[in-house]
Order: structure tokens, then C-alpha cells, then sequence
């Protein structure tokens, strides 16, 4: 068996489209024009590379877009400040403060601080809670464009054996609450998992949110299973150059599965296009109109 490659780049292409479209209509309709500020701490390169392509995608989609970059020594409460100015921002629909933050900084204080309805990453605990509960919150990114491309390959879910290997609690948890919301039976495996192979070897879904170069092996793999990898890792070849690999062996993998996502080029760009569809969804939703994109 070959398996089906799982094109993120096109979904994603289509699924910024859709957005672009609603944008348009609800600037025609409604003057609501949705609006995503990002505010980046510090000069991390590939911060840097993230905070600039989500400014370009988002003004590519008609939307309004704010970057806030602070330095990298700035104070948590100064910080703290700088998100409940935007709280407060009626322009701003969306607020994403990109992580990783500096040592001095905790977290989870700063990702508190976003009002729930506008934490287009998902991370706030109303949110997470909203989820784990059936309620309606806002969706982690990366986790709801693998749901997406899932539903897209198999259609309906329900009864069907999901692993999630890694449990963060920015893909592996929320992944594995969305897998459970679509009725899946939902393993969660983590670096403590005896015989994960075995586990693996016995699910339909198998998604891979490690940050382990090719730890899952293609002979793992149940025949016509489906393959979503999460990981990117940069390794370096044996000419000293460097590639991006996912943390399944993909190779291998592509000679069981049913279907299967590329490294790059599978979940990687839903990313950034689930970010815009999130902040359509949140401009609607404090706006009072009807919410468009189903996602
Ligand atoms: P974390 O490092 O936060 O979590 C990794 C998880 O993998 C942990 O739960 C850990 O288990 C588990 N793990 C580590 N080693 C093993 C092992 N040998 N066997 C089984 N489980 C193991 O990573 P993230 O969730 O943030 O990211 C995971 C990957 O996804 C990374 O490669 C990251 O770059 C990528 N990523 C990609 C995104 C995209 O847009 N495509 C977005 C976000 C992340 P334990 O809890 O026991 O330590």
C-alpha cells in the first residue's frame, strides 16, 4: 500500500480563501473588519519568522493586523499591561502573544491575562475547560487543523481507535479532547508509555506531537491507518546540510498507512490559516453576527 499524502499546504490555501471571502462579506455587510494583534517579546529568529508570517497572512486575508513587539527584558506586569490594553481594544478581535516568553516571565500568568473570548490560541483555562466540557470556546490552532484534515480524509470519526503520542498542553491534550469530542477512543501516549509500538500498532489515527525525529517507525503502523504528524525537527544530513523531518518515519510509514501528512508541507501551514479562521470566528462572536467558518 502507498499511502495518500495529506496536502496541508492546499487545505490551508483553501481554507484562507474561505476566510478571505467571509472577511469580505462581513466588511460588506456588517463594517466589522476582524482584527489580530500579536505581541512578540524579544528577538527569537524564528519568532520572528512566525510573528511575520502572520502578519502577512493575515493582511493577505482582508483583515487588520497589529504587531506589538517588546523588548526582551520588559516586566511581566509591563507585559500584563500591553495585553489588557488590547483587551480593551475594540479593533482587536484576536490577541496572540507568541511563546516562548523570556525566563523572568511566567507563562501562564501572561496567557491568563487574554480575555478568553479573544485568545484566538486557545490556551486560557476558560478555554481548555469550554472544550473539555462541550462548550464553546476557543480551539488551539494546530490541534483543531489536524481534526480538520481528518474529518476531511475520513469523514465521519466516531468508534475509531486514536493515539496521540505527547501530551503538551498546547497539541497533545487538546488534540486528544477533540479526537474524544468526535467519539474516537482516545489513547494518550507520552515519554512513561511502555510498548508504544503496540499502541500504535492498534490505532486507526495515529497523531504524532513528539519533537523525537522519526520516533514513530513505518512498521509500527497499522495497514491503512491514518498518519498525522505534528513534529518538525531540523536534522542535519550526512553532506552537513540541514532538513525538516516529522516524528514519524515517513518513509516507512507511507508504505502502510491509508493516508499520511508530509514534513513540511502537512500540519504546519493549517497552523497560521486555523489562526486566521479563529480570529474570523471571534470578531463574529463579539460582534454579535452570525459565526461563519465551520471550524
Ligand atoms: P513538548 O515538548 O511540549 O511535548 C512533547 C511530548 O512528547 C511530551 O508529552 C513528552 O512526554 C512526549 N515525548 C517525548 N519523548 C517521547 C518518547 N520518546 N516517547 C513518547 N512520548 C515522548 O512539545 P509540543 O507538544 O510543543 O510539540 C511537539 C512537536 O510538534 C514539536 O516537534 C513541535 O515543533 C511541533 N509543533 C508543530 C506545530 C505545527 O504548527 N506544525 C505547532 C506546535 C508544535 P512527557 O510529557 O512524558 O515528557
Amino acid at each position: 500500500m502507498t499511502a495518500d499524502i495529506i496536502d496541508g499546504k492546499a487545505f490551508a490555501s483553501n481554507l484562507k480563501e474561505n476566510i478571505a471571502h467571509k472577511v469580505a462579506h462581513l466588511k460588506e455587510n456588517y463594517k466589522l473588519v476582524p482584527g489580530l494583534a500579536v505581541v512578540l517579546v524579544g528577538e527569537d529568529p524564528a519568532s520572528q519568522v512566525y510573528v511575520r508570517n502572520k502578519n502577512k497572512s493575515t493582511l493577505a486575508a482582508g483583515m487588520n493586523s497589529y504587531e506589538h513587539l517588546m523588548n526582551d527584558d520588559v516586566s511581566e506586569a509591563d507585559l500584563i499591561a500591553k495585553v489588557e490594553e488590547l483587551n480593551n481594544d475594540p479593533k482587536v478581535h484576536g490577541i496572540l502573544v507568541q511563546l516562548p516568553l523570556p525566563k523572568h516571565i511566567n507563562e501562564a500568568a501572561v496567557i491568563e491575562s487574554i480575555a478568553p473570548e479573544k485568545d484566538v490560541d486557545g490556551f486560557h483555562v476558560i478555554n481548555s475547560g469550554l472544550m473539555a466540557t462541550g462548550g464553546k470556546g476557543m480551539v488551539p490552532c494546530t490541534p483543531l487543523g489536524c481534526i480538520m484534515m481528518l474529518k476531511d480524509k475520513l469523514g465521519n470519526l466516531s468508534g475509531l481507535d486514536a493515539v496521540v503520542v505527547g501530551r503538551s498542553n498546547i497539541v497533545g491534550k487538546p488534540m486528544a479532547q477533540l479526537l474524544l469530542n468526535e467519539s474516537c477512543t482516545v489513547t494518550i501516549a507520552h515519554s512513561r508509555t511502555k510498548n508504544l509500538a503496540e499502541v500504535v500498532g492498534r490505532s486507526d489515527i495515529v497523531v504524532a506531537a513528539v519533537g523525537v525525529p522519526e520516533l514513530v517507525k513505518g512498521d509500527w503502523i497499522k495497514e491503512g491507518a491514518t498518519v498525522i504528524d505534528v513534529g518538525i525537527n531540523r536534522i542535519e544530513k550526512e553532506d552537513g546540510k540541514t532538513k525538516l523531518v516529522g516524528d514519524v518515519d515517513f518513509e516507512e510509514a507511507s508504505k502502510r498507512a491509508g493516508a499520511i501528512t508530509p514534513v513540511p508541507g502537512g500540519v504546519g501551514p493549517m497552523t497560521i490559516a486555523v489562526l486566521l479562521a479563529n480570529t474570523v470566528t471571534a470578531a463574529c462572536r463579539q460582534a454579535g453576527v452570525d459565526e461563519p467558518l465551520n471550524c
